[in-house]
């Protein structure tokens, strides 16, 4: 097949969470089955065009609704990237957070909708409300391009005034409560749920989930309306680069049935953070500092637990949040936190760690859960969406399951998990089988980039390559 994916973000050109690692490992994963991937994504390089020094060539440029778009094309590996440039809509200092966000990304949908009608794709996957106007385009265009739409995060709708209509070349019947009409506004992300073929989410907890007033943001009668063509498929995680045997970012190498190398790791952070070198459980957190994560209940949660541990946590985001966070951390002996984006520290950390926590109040998949366990770090986590698909409690008695879970949004419910593993710690033959039981599971993309590929075989027409 030829396959188009289409997103804000994709490794290894822009990341600021878990949708930059899947288009990259689908991306991959579809390629080494033989198909050919093109991935469709803004070019936010200051200039905004072709750079020779990265391998790209210029492509024809496009003009849609007044404006200039650049492509230049990247091979990555065995897929291409076709990078869409426009320098005042994408060349800024960040990816997202302006407030004419739903209008840059509106452009970029027009552009993709253009290249792609043109082009002799037999699918078109997009990605979250960023690229969620695309399928309607498309069908203004008269393209029967099949498109899938998938909802990685609901919480983040791309809603704006009707005015974006006339901006971005969408014509007004389809601003209509049926439609593209949401609360008075348009809305990009419910444009993808109307219009597409297939409605995807990344985990199938998460995907019954979306269908309640809990968790579907004002979209669920939405959602219910087309659970009929909604499936939801787990993520995986690429083992090319979450890899504790190989990966060349951690100071020592280890396997499931060789571990000396995790404990070379642990003593390594405690060193590079200042923390005694003793048998205490170190616990880490890894992520984006937003409400949807669950911080503030982790910081309650970790006044309440007595047993001694070591604590870092590493992310970035809200404002608020992070001064929270530091301010404990400067408080409090054993706390440390690391404020800001490190893809080589958070290799470092997912290795050193005993314990990963993940309290999330709602969580589309979670990739970090399963990085973790790849590491043989040992995950507590809310029982939520892709944390309920991929985290079994441990059981002591049976020596069955991999982590710790809670139930609600509560941080009493958190810190009794925390000192269910705490405990568990203090008895290192049981801890083992955990460690192991993390390590044994396989996360890797093969069993879902197959599940893509069946659901495309639903609305596909006659594929073109093979
Ligand atoms: P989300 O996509 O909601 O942010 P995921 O768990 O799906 O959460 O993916 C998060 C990804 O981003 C993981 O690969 C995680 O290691 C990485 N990540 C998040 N915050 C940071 C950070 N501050 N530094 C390095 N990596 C981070």
């Amino acid at each position: 097949m030829k396959i188009g994916l289409v997103a804000a973000e994709t490794l290894p050109l822009s990341k600021s969470g878990g949708l930059a690692d899947y288009v990259y490992s689908l991306a991959n994963a579809f390629a080494a089955a033989g198909h050919h991937v093109d991935v469709m994504v803004p070019d936010y390089a200051p200039g905004g065009t072709s750079n020779s020094a990265t391998g790209t060539n210029a492509a024809a440029p496009i003009s849609v609704n007044g404006r200039q778009f650049t492509v230049s094309e990247e091979s990555i590996g065995e897929w291409r990237a076709l990078k869409i440039g426009n320098s005042e809509l994408f060349s800024r200092e960040r990816m997202y957070g302006y407030d004419d966000d739903p209008v840059r990304f509106g452009h970029f949908s027009a552009a993709v909708s253009a290249l792609a009608s043109a082009g002799d794709y037999d699918v078109l996957h997009c990605n979250d409300w960023q690229t969620g106007f695309v399928p309607l385009l498309l069908k203004q265009r008269k393209s029967d391009l099949p498109t899938v739409f998938a909802i990685h995060n609901l919480e983040f709708q791309g809603n704006y005034s009707p005015s974006l209509m006339d901006e971005i070349g969408i014509d007004h019947s389809y601003f209509f409560i049926e439609g593209i009409e949401f609360y008075g506004n348009v809305s990009a992300m419910k444009a993808g749920i109307v219009y597409c073929d297939r409605l995807v989410t990344v985990s199938p907890t998460y995907s019954q989930e979306i269908q309640t007033p809990e968790y579907g943001f004002r979209m669920d009668g939405v959602i219910r309306k087309y659970a009929g063509k909604l499936r939801g498929i787990l993520n995986g995680i690429d083992y090319r680069m979450w890899n504790p045997e190989t990966d060349r970012s951690i100071p020592a190498n280890y396997s499931r049935d060789n571990r000396s190398g995790k404990a070379v790791c642990k003593s390594h952070t405690q060193r590079e953070f200042s923390l005694p070198q003793v048998r205490r459980p170190l616990i880490v957190s890894i992520g984006r500092l937003w409400r949807q994560k669950g911080i503030d209940l982790l910081l309650d949660a970790l006044q309440d637990i007595e047993e001694g541990f070591q604590f870092i946590i590493l992310g970035t985001g809200d404002p608020d949040l992070m001064r929270k966070v530091q301010d404990m951390a400067s408080s409090t002996p054993g706390f440390r936190a690391v404020l800001r984006y490190d893809e080589q520290l958070a290799h470092r950390l997912y290795a050193a760690a005993d314990v990963f926590v993940m309290p999330s109040r709602f969580e589309p998949c979670g990739l970090s859960q399963m990085i973790s366990m790849r590491y043989g770090t040992v995950p507590v986590v809310r029982r939520t969406g892709g944390l309920a698909d991929t985290v079994t409690q441990f059981d002591p008695d049976t020596a069955t399951g991999e982590g710790f879970l809670f139930e609600d949004e509560n941080h009493e419910q958190l810190a009794d998990a925390i000192g269910e593993a705490l405990s568990i710690y203090s008895s290192p033959e049981i801890w083992r089988s955990a460690v192991i039981n993390c390590m044994t599971k396989n996360f890797s993309w093969d069993a879902s980039a197959s599940k893509y590929a069946e659901l495309y075989g639903e609305i596909v027409r006659t594929p073109k390559v093979s």
